[in-house]
């Protein structure tokens, strides 16, 4: 059994921010920025990638609900929102889990960096739409 979902079972305590049917959210021990929440289906699904829209919807729903609750009740000025899939991108537990990053500065202890590259957008468009 995956870490999350002995989490899940209540095998492994941990602090919990909400829980519904089909989600859990706890805080990330981590704590990237103060509050950094994960949000996990109950449903184990190794990323996002093999998740079904059902669950996925489930998900999203508890992503909305607590993105503004953090904001607003821990005082932070934005969020971060991220899922890595794949351990390419970072994913380092497989059981897919999105992070809510709350911001309090722009010189915290997250960022992303979006470079900029020459790309033949014509030739993506063709690839994704074949
Ligand atoms: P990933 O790198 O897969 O996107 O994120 C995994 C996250 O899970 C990390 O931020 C890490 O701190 C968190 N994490 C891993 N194991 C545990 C655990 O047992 N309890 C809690 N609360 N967080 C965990
Ligand atoms: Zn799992």
């Amino acid at each position: 059994m995956c870490i999350f979902c002995e989490i899940i079972n209540g095998n492994i305590p941990t602090n919990k921010v909400y829980e519904d049917d089909y989600t859990l959210a706890f805080l990330d021990m981590g704590q990237t920025t103060y509050g950094h929440t994960l949000v996990v289906p109950k449903k184990h699904v190794d990323s996002i990638l093999e998740c079904d829209q059902e669950t996925n919807r489930h998900v999203a729903d508890t992503v909305t609900y607590l993105s503004s609750l953090l904001v607003k009740k821990l005082d932070a000025k934005g969020i971060n929102i991220v899922s890595n899939a794949k351990e390419i991108a970072g994913q380092s537990v497989n059981h897919y889990h999105v992070h809510l990053i709350p911001r309090y500065s722009s010189d915290d202890d997250f960022s992303i960096h979006f470079s900029e590259n020459k790309t033949d957008l014509s030739e993506v468009l063709n690839k994704i739409n074949k």
